[in-house]
């Protein structure tokens, strides 16, 4: 395959000395609020991190692809995404540990839904965030009918609120896994939650008519193992939607190392269209369909590159940056009519089990 970056594809080979600088973690992550600088001046305990080999194909040989910081946070540190000379997945290496990644998913982290009061705008995040949900029960339904005997099974499900939502539209019954566990948070009572990695779950085989992944895999350090494991979970007229950011798309090229979907360091791989169904078709699941769009809003992308390129990993400070998002998409929104089929971020594939003959 083709690299995407033949001018990025430098000579730094795996195994090769990785001019891999300033991998550093705070000395006390989560203690500094969203959108403060941190000093960085200030020693820093060095993070101790591993060499990885391709997610996807297993090679140990890989071109370096691009650099990246922590935009969304400002934490200090530059993270290195390489290229597989054999499979052309592109992901982090060296990368932190996964026994100590939990650190860099604070209290701030956006998917965990901490912070709920954004003053006059608090009304529109909410609606903002559950319209979120609410595309994501719409994209599922369009591959699997869902009624109060189905099953549902969301890997990564974060706050939870997807499956709540799930649980009272469609009275299925709903099922998360999250190593964070959040399930003190009142909406989690409609669900059953599972603390802890998708590999440490006992589920029955065959026990989900709908298992998603939204925006789980590019976080996974083993998506070949989840995705086998799922496909045992999955019933045999079951569905799988499996959503994350698009590499080949039209908002990496715009913004390049400021690109939201590389958030380095928590993202273990980032997928082109090709990658992302390599890795499907080799944990013995059949494509149904592939979208150049998700659930997600490709519109966060935009935005929160163009603030990346403008704060240069100091950081983005959410209740700032409420006002001008929401100004920015009713701007934007003419362009955003037609998210569907501009390829701006996003990519889902929806996948079923092939059945052994
Ligand atoms: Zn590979």
């Amino acid at each position: 395959m083709k690299p995407l970056h033949d001018e990025q594809a430098s000579s730094a080979r795996a195994g090769a000395p990785l001019r891999f600088d300033a991998a550093t973690m705070p000395k006390a992550i989560g203690s500094q609020a969203r959108g403060q600088q941190f000093d960085h001046s200030e020693p820093v305990c060095q993070a101790t991190m591993e060499p990885a080999d391709c997610v996807l194909c297993g090679s140990t040989q890989a071109s370096h692809f691009i650099d990246a910081e922590d935009d969304l946070t400002g934490k200090p540190g530059r993270f290195r995404f390489v290229q597989c000379d054999r499979c052309a997945l592109v992901y982090q290496s060296p990368r932190i540990p996964a026994a100590d990644i939990a650190a860099w998913y604070d209290d701030e982290y956006i998917a965990h839904r901490k912070k709920t009061d954004f003053g006059p705008f608090t009304g529109l995040y909410h609606w903002a965030m559950d319209r979120h949900d609410r595309r994501k029960l719409a994209l599922a339904r369009r591959y699997v009918d869902l009624h109060p005997e189905s099953r549902v099974l969301d890997l990564g499900c974060g706050a939870g609120t997807f499956l709540a939502k799930v649980a009272q539209e469609t009275g299925a019954s709903a099922t998360g896994v999250d190593f964070k566990d959040l399930s003190h948070l009142p909406w989690m009572r409609e669900i059953e939650f599972r603390c802890g990695r998708p590999q440490d779950q006992a589920f029955p085989a065959g026990g989900f008519d709908l298992i998603t992944l939204w925006h789980f895999l590019e976080h996974d350090y083993e998506p070949q193992r989840t995705l086998a494991q799922a496909r045992e979970w999955l019933a045999p007229q079951g569905r799988m939607v499996i959503e994350v950011p698009r590499l080949d798309s039209v908002s990496f090229k715009l913004f390049g190392d400021r690109w939201p979907g590389l958030q380095a360091p928590q993202h273990t791989a980032v997928y082109s269209r090709e990658t992302l169904c390599a890795l499907v078709s080799r944990a013995g699941l059949r494509i149904v369909e592939w979208l150049p769009w998700g659930a997600f809003p490709a519109y966060f992308y935009l935005f929160a590159g163009t603030a990346f390129k403008l704060l240069r990993g100091r950081g983005l400070n959410l209740s700032r940056a409420v006002y001008p998002y929401f100004i920015g998409e009713l701007l934007l929104s003419p362009l955003l009519v037609f998210e569907k089929r501009l390829n701006l971020a996003m990519q889902t594939v929806v996948v079923e089990r092939v059945e052994q003959s």
